[in-house]
């Protein structure tokens, strides 16, 4: 069946949204020509051609009556009825489009409607979550990126969100990853970095320690200004050593020097005489270091002649020999000889003499001393074999109080040879050499005569 469609629309008064999609001449209807059943296998697909110059009031009624799908069967619209009831269901059915009801112009199924005037229609009302201000949805789609209010990360990657209408300002004047000049130095730092900068920029502004009357002045100029320039920096007195607890700038420390020379003078005494008791006791360590503790003394008198000399104008002139000990923890003794003679042995005679000092350990020693004492005044031949030595011993008396513990420097001479060897003797052999004699004084704890 071939009908026109002119004449279809006249009579049906079709609404005009059938077929827009469709040519205007091949308007296509699925007709169930069955009539009674709408399983798929009874479809007869073959499509209506509707004639508009059709016009027969039988065929036409026929026609209305015969079963069709809803236009919108393909998007899932599951109506289907008599031709004659499609119009007044396509004014319901949720797939047909309608025009939006916001006037945008657009034709919206009506199922979609809800959502596209919530969310597409470009007339629809909604406002910006950032500046809250209302829009269209036309409106909102030009102001989206441009907002002010939008929070947008810092470019500098300082990891803050800033507002877009603030992002000029922040990177001039805030953010911690901008650039900027130091103002002494005028390098450039990342702004977060320029107070450690500080702390070691030589330009860096710093006040003098000292508080003079240069305020202000580079770091780098410090050094010098302290060394060279500074009249607060204190300067210690030159007499600090000695004690003087004078600090002062250089002004003053001019005239410290020239006002204290008294109280030098006097610091200065006392640290000699400090200096002196500490030379006396390393003196007497010095001593005791160097002390004999083997029971013998070999005593080298130097200067013979002279001394003679000296002995013969001088009545009763001893020398005196260094202490040694008789052993490490033993008895201190000394000897003494007169080069001219002693007693019996006066003018005529060398006299030689040992006494008992107070020494170290003689708390712990036996009393009176018992050790047998022997003087000997070697013969310098330069033979040694032909030598002929003087040697005279003695074993100590206990009861003599000589040899009883002396409880202070004795002031008696001691026991000993007056006339020990004549001064005819000492000129006989080579007992004088060199101008020199040697005498030993060998002390034994044994009874037998040390030889
Ligand atoms: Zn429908
Ligand atoms: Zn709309
Ligand atoms: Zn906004
Ligand atoms: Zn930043
Ligand atoms: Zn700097
Ligand atoms: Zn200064
Ligand atoms: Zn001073």
């Amino acid at each position: 069946m071939v009908r026109g469609l002119s004449q279809w629309t006249k009579t049906l008064s079709f609404p005009a949204r059938i077929s827009p999609q469709k040519s205007s001449k091949d308007t296509k209807f699925y007709v169930n020509t069955s009539n009674t059943s709408l399983a798929n296998d009874k479809i007869d697909r073959t499509p209506i051609i509707i004639d508009e110059t059709l016009h027969n009031p039988e065929a036409e009624k026929a026609l209305m009556g015969s079963i069709v799908y809803c236009i919108h069967h393909k998007d899932g619209c599951k109506w289907s009825d008599e031709l004659r009831r499609l119009k007044a269901h396509l004014n319901t059915c949720k797939h047909d489009a309608v025009s939006c009801n916001n006037r945008c112009g657009a034709m919206i199924p009506r199922l979609l409607m809800e959502d596209h005037l919530k969310y597409t229609c470009a007339q629809r009302r909604t406002r910006c979550d950032f500046c809250t201000k209302d829009f269209t949805g036309q409106t909102l789609e030009k102001h989206e990126g441009l907002c002010g209010y939008e929070p947008l990360y810092c470019e500098n990657k300082c990891g803050m969100k800033i507002q877009r209408r603030n992002v000029e300002q922040h990177k001039l004047s805030e953010c911690g990853k901008r650039l900027v000049a130091c103002r002494y130095c005028f390098k450039e730092f990342v702004f977060d970095t320029l107070e450690v900068h500080h702390t070691k920029c030589g330009h860096f502004p710093v006040a003098c320690p000292h508080r003079c009357e240069t305020e202000f002045l580079p770091r780098e100029d410090l050094e010098i200004h302290l060394k060279d320039h500074c009249t607060t920096h204190l300067l210690s007195c030159s007499f600090k050593d000695a004690g003087c607890r004078f600090k002062g700038n250089r002004l003053t420390l001019d005239r410290h020097m020239e006002e204290s020379t008294k109280m030098h003078l006097s610091l200065m005494c006392s640290v000699v005489t400090k200096q002196h008791h500490q030379i006396t006791s390393l003196k007497s360590v010095m001593n005791k270091l160097s002390i004999n503790y083997t029971g013998t003394l070999i005593w080298k008198v130097s200067d013979y002649g002279a001394k003679m000399t000296e002995a013969k104008t001088k009545e009763g002139m001893e020398l005196i020999s260094p202490p040694f000990y008789t052993n490490q923890y033993g008895y201190k003794l000394q000897a003494s000889i007169f080069l001219n003679g002693n007693g019996t042995g006066e003018n005529t005679h060398l006299s030689t003499y040992i006494k008992i000092l107070p020494g170290e350990y003689d708390s712990l020693l036996r009393w009176p001393f018992a050790h047998s004492v022997s003087f000997t005044i070697f013969d310098q031949m330069t033979q040694v074999e032909k030598a002929c030595n003087i040697v005279e011993s003695f074993i100590p008396d206990p009861t003599w109080k000589n040899f009883q513990r002396p409880s202070r420097e004795p002031d008696s001479l001691g026991f000993g040879f007056p006339r020990f060897i004549s001064h005819e003797m000492i000129k006989k052999r080579h007992f004088v050499k060199d101008d020199t004699i040697f005498i030993r004084v060998k002390v034994d704890p044994s009874k037998i005569v040390a030889v």
